[in-house]
């Protein structure tokens, strides 16, 4: 039997089905944009962990940061005994991230943990309840993030979901821009919020509007600016508190600190996770000072958040990202990555758009041009066949039918084009596009096709 055979075998036997499981791979080790098996295949790793690891695997300042901290210091729990290394990492992301005149910063365990508690302290802040957010949203999977969820195969069956919480369509020009001018498109949503404040739940009741400035598991939508700029003059006139959700778009990914950063829009609160830890579970609620000391002492908070050595980690993450200039190369990374996509939509009919931010790229596939008329099946194909030549990436969308780019920033060029041409191969022989002559090769040396 063979070894990776065998440990998914002994995962599927003691670990509950509902923990997704979207590729076969198995992991032994990893490196830069690397990945390893346990049988030794290597694998081009398009995924990051799902957006975690834009400083690379294995990244050697984090790693000799986090072994330095567990000598030091594992744990007192921030309540009882206060440590430097979070004092420091919330002077840092104040630093990256102003917001307002005074900024503060709440360190939690995960993206779901940063987003209840930007809504718990966006709530005591303004003292109202109700939350607006959008369809193909994701913001966890606890209670009030399922909640907020849009994709309702992450929350069947796990009601009664959390009250309070209203839905709007995301501004999605591609999918829904129904033939409508940009400009259009944008009056058009931005009114139906506004209708929303009088025919759905009273502006004086609603605490906050949680959005993704480009959307992640929804499939890499940009937002327009033009709608976030209208949307912060919509919270400003009802004293709305205004959440940007960077969890998976923040730290490089889309070429800037933060996707807000390409609008002229600043959130009042933000939440972030994800890259920021180097791979350690850290997550931060950053926000003007005045909101987040709307929470009332003991409302927020909890044993392990702002561990001391996800902390360490998350602070020679930032060091990395700065002396590389993850930046700039996540800028470079999406260009070829939108250039190539473009390549590929010219000769592929089944891919209906090709869009994205920085580095955060992606292929959305439809039948016959049309956005209602989503095409997930392929996708599967192409990953699986991508995975089977040594390219591990993802799909995302409400319907999957989007293949994603979130490699680790610290990608070589050869690796990405590599990667690419794997991707780009697959799409063409999958959807039927002859392609140019040779027979497909591993995208990596040392992987074995299955
Ligand atoms: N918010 C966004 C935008 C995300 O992409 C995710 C995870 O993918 C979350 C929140 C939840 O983060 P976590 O899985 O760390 O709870």
């Amino acid at each position: 039997m063979g070894v990776n055979k065998d440990l998914l075998d002994r995962r599927a036997a003691v670990t509950p089905r509902g923990v997704p499981r979207v590729t076969p791979a198995t992991a032994s080790h990893a490196r830069g944009a690397t990945l390893v098996d346990l049988e030794g295949n290597e694998y081009i790793d398009l995924a990051g962990g799902i957006g975690v690891m834009n400083a690379g695997h294995g990244q050697e300042r984090v790693v000799r940061a986090i072994s330095e901290q567990a000598e030091r210091l594992v744990h007192t729990c921030f309540h009882v005994a206060t440590y430097e290394p979070y004092v420091r990492l919330c002077e840092t992301l104040a630093d990256l991230f102003p917001h307002g005149e005074r900024t503060k910063v709440l360190l939690v365990n995960s993206g779901a943990e940063a987003v209840e508690n930007a809504v718990k302290i966006a709530r005591q802040a303004t003292g109202r309840s109700g939350v607006i957010c959008f369809t193909g949203a994701f913001h966890g999977r606890t209670l009030l993030g399922m909640s907020l969820t849009s994709k309702v195969g992450y929350k069947t069956g796990c009601g009664p979901f959390a009250p309070e919480v209203y839905r709007l369509p995301f501004p999605n020009f591609y999918g829904d821009g129904d033939g409508l001018t940009l400009d259009g498109f944008v009056d058009r949503e931005l009114n139906r919020l506004r209708k929303a404040l009088v025919n759905t739940v009273a502006a004086e009741h609603v605490a906050a509007i949680i959005i993704e400035p480009v959307q992640g598991e929804g499939g890499f939508v940009v937002a327009p600016p033009e709608y976030l700029t209208g949307l912060r003059k919509i919270c400003d006139k009802h004293g709305i508190v205004l959440i940007f959700d960077e969890v998976q778009t923040g730290f490089c990914r889309t070429g800037k600190w933060a996707a807000y950063e390409h609008f002229d829009v600043r959130p009042d609160v933000s939440t972030w996770a994800k890259s920021m830890g180097g791979g350690l579970p850290i997550a931060a609620v950053i926000g003007k000072a005045e909101i987040m000391d709307g929470a009332r002492p003991g409302t927020i908070g909890g044993t392990y958040g702002g561990n001391p050595v996800a902390c360490a980690a998350a602070l020679a993450t930032i060091e990395v990202m700065k002396d590389l200039n993850l930046n700039a190369r996540a800028t470079e990374i999406g260009r070829r990555c939108m250039e190539r996509f473009q390549q590929i939509k010219a000769r592929c009919p089944l891919v209906g758009d090709v869009r994205g931010l920085g580095a955060m790229v992606a292929l959305e596939f439809v039948h016959d041009g049309d956005p209602q008329r989503p095409a997930p099946k392929v996708v599967k194909e192409i990953l699986a066949r991508c995975i089977d030549r040594g390219v591990l990436a993802l799909s995302a969308g409400v319907h999957g039918n989007v293949i994603r780019i979130l490699s680790p920033l610290v990608i070589t060029d050869e690796q990405l084009e590599r990667g690419l041409d794997t991707l780009e191969e697959e799409i063409l022989r999958c959807t039927s596009v002859p392609a140019a002559a040779s027979p497909p090769k591993p995208a990596t040396a040392g992987h074995r096709s299955s």
